[in-house]
Order: C-alpha cells, then sequence, then structure tokens
C-alpha cells in the first residue's frame, strides 16, 4: 500500500464545496466534490453535541494539532476520508455557520468572527495521510487505526437521524459499557452494549415497539427520565419476582410480559417452585416458555412446547398397533419389529411403551393423534436422547 503525507491542504480546501445533509446528520462531500467525507463504512457524525464540534474549532483557532487525518484514493481518483470524518465534519459545519462558538462571551457564527479569525481558520493547513491500496490493506489500515469497520446497524442509523439532547443523554445511560448495571441488565438483554443493542431494548420497552416516532417526538428533551423509569420498572420487576437467573431469560419479550403481568399478585415462592420444576421437566421443551407461562397462572401449555400426548390417544395408538402386530406376528414397537433380535416380534404392554411424535417437536411435529406412535421404552429413549 502506498501512502503519502500531504500538508498542504487547508481547512479552506478540505471545505470547499463542503454538503452536509441535515436529516442524516452527515457530512457529505468536500474538496469541490473530490471528496467523499462519509463513506458507507463510517460511522455518522456524532460531533454535534456543542461541545465535541466546538472544540474543534477551538483546537484551530488556538494553533493547536487536530491530529492526523488519513484519506483513501479509490481507484477512479476520488477521495474517501478513512479517519477524520468528524474532525472534517466539525470544520465544513462551521465555516458554512451551522452552529456556533463563544467567542468574547458571546454566541458567534462563522460569518460573524473577526475577518482574522476567519482566515486563521482557512488557511490552517490539515495532515492527512493519503493511502492507496487493494481493499484488503485498506481494510487492514483500517483496523490499524481504529475504526468501526462495520455497517451501521438500525438503531444506530436512527440515533443519526434523531440525534440531539435526547439521544445523548441516553447514550450516556444505555451504550456506555462503563455503566455499572449493564451486567444485570445483561441477566435479561443481549446484545452489544456500544453497537446500541440494550437502548434499543429500553426504547422499544417505552415505545412498545414504536421506537422511531418515540425518538421522533423527544428528540429535543433534555432529560431520559420517562425512559429511564420505565426500562427499570421492567427490570425490577422481573428481578423481584424471579429468585434464578436462566440464560433463556434472555431477549424473552420482557416489555410486553411486563405491560400484561406486572399488575398482578404472585405468590414468589409458587411461582419459583413452578419454575425449577418446568427446568427439571424433560418434557418442556422451549425453556424459554416457561416464564409467560408461570405469569399466566400456567395456562397456555403451547408456551412450553411440550412433549406429550393423551392418555386416550396413546391407547387408541396402541390398540391399531397392536392389532396390525398381532395380525403380521411381528412386535408392535415398530422399531423393535424392524430388528433382528427376540424383540422383534415381542408384543409390549402398554405399560411398557411411551408415545413418540414420528415428526420430532423440533422439525414442527404436532402432539396429534396423527403424529403419534408407540414405541417400547427402550427405544423411546434412544429416540428421545437424538
Ligand atoms: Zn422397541
Amino acid at each position: 500500500m502506498k501512502t503519502e503525507l500531504h500538508t498542504e491542504w487547508t481547512v479552506e480546501e478540505i471545505c470547499k464545496g463542503f454538503v452536509y445533509n441535515q436529516s442524516e446528520g452527515k457530512g457529505l462531500f468536500g474538496m469541490n466534490g473530490k471528496l467523499t467525507i462519509q463513506p458507507e463504512y463510517q460511522r455518522n457524525y456524532i460531533y454535534a453535541d456543542g461541545k465535541k464540534d466546538v472544540a474543534v474549532i477551538d483546537s484551530v483557532l488556538k494553533g493547536y494539532p487536530i491530529g492526523l487525518i488519513y484519506f483513501n484514493r479509490r481507484e477512479d481518483g476520488q477521495l474517501e476520508v478513512l479517519d477524520g470524518q468528524q474532525r472534517i465534519t466539525s470544520l465544513g459545519r462551521f465555516v458554512t455557520s451551522k452552529f456556533a462558538i463563544k467567542q468574547d462571551g458571546m454566541e458567534q457564527y462563522f460569518r460573524g468572527i473577526a475577518k482574522d479569525k476567519q482566515e486563521k481558520i482557512l488557511k490552517t493547513p490539515l495532515l492527512v495521510y493519503v493511502c492507496e491500496g487493494t481493499e484488503s490493506e485498506i481494510k487492514e489500515w483500517f483496523k490499524t487505526i481504529n475504526i468501526i469497520g462495520v455497517p451501521l446497524n438500525h438503531q444506530e442509523v436512527l440515533n443519526a437521524i434523531y440525534s440531539g439532547t435526547f439521544v445523548t443523554l441516553a447514550k450516556e445511560e444505555f451504550s456506555n459499557s462503563q455503566n455499572n448495571n449493564i451486567n444485570k441488565w445483561s441477566s435479561y438483554i443481549s446484545g452489544v452494549v456500544n453497537r446500541q443493542e440494550y437502548l434499543e431494548c429500553a426504547l422499544n420497552w417505552v415505545s412498545k415497539g414504536h421506537i422511531e416516532e418515540y425518538m421522533s417526538i423527544h428528540r429535543h428533551d433534555t432529560n431520559i427520565t420517562e425512559l429511564k423509569t420505565y426500562f427499570n420498572s421492567i427490570i425490577d420487576w422481573i428481578d423481584g419476582l424471579f429468585d434464578e437467573i436462566h440464560s433463556e431469560m434472555k431477549n424473552i419479550e420482557w416489555g410486553r410480559l411486563y405491560e400484561t403481568y406486572h399488575r398482578r399478585p404472585y405468590n414468589q415462592s409458587e411461582l419459583n417452585k413452578k419454575v425449577a420444576d418446568l427446568y427439571a421437566d424433560e418434557y418442556v421443551k422451549n425453556k424459554k416458555g416457561i416464564f409467560e407461562y408461570v405469569l399466566g397462572d400456567c395456562q397456555d401449555t403451547k408456551l412450553l412446547e411440550i412433549r406429550i400426548f393423551e392418555e386416550r390417544d396413546k391407547k387408541t395408538v396402541y390398540a391399531r398397533q397392536t392389532q396390525e402386530a398381532q395380525q403380521k406376528g411381528i412386535s408392535n414397537c415398530p422399531l423393535c419389529a424392524l430388528g433382528s433380535d427376540n424383540n422383534k416380534n415381542r408384543i409390549w404392554k402398554i405399560q411398557e411403551m411411551d408415545a413418540d411424535h414420528v415428526t420430532a417437536w423440533s422439525k414442527g411435529g404436532s402432539t396429534e393423534i396423527s403424529n403419534c406412535q408407540m414405541l417400547c421404552k427402550t427405544h423411546n429413549r434412544a429416540k428421545g436422547n437424538k
């Protein structure tokens, strides 16, 4: 890979023809269209907080370095910002008077500050490394300079679109891996904190699934009280009800369960006893469903995907299989009948057999008589363990 250091490009040249997309919170182009500021793989502009963006301008005005910037030169000659997007976007937004800085105690836009200060900013040269290489070289380079090289996920895009006081505060709480509560939350939520997945969950809960609408309504809020309070109510509710933490508790629709059940009183020791019993029950296929099942007073067995047949169905299937087997002189366990040992024509008693799903539960087989066969206990156990 080739790299060349450029010291001759000034803020003025880099910001020439600067285009900023307000709705997407993106700096798009500079250098009269020759520079793409935000390639697909870049994270969104996050300096527009009245602090980081102002700090960039203050640094330039004071003559402090703002650090190395990296461009990638594409095959078609177009330049892309590899690292420095936030700084360039701050400079571009300032020189196009998109935000103000404090000068002599007053908020001032670029067009309002003294001419010599304008000149100082425009004539400041930036230190730019231009890299040229194959895609894999660039990606390697990318890792080295520690930039997130993955596409933005849905919540990251929403954060950029609805950037403002609300998102900033919400991220401080829910996207901050230094937050000591993350460990506790991770019992019920899975995801990556700095990929905004906890924030997404919190927003999903409070908005009952209407995240975008909620973010748009609250965009300029200067507090996140409702979001935080609601989130904590749900976490406390789960914490208070269940004694033990199971891995299946992650990513259950707790928001919906909370809305449905949090007004109901529960006998906590009974509730937890039921949970423990169901965990120990080999017929409960869907352990994740246990929580909703017990919260709903153990009514909806479908949630558990239970592997069990009705007694009357077992008797019907047993009678039919046994009758056919006796006519053919083979075992009434179809798997024994296929074998070559002494059991191949053995007629088992119903107590010596168990009901089995012909098509397994995991493959979508139902617990209907049409999907039921009786197997000797040995064969049933062997099949069940698969
Ligand atoms: Zn058998």
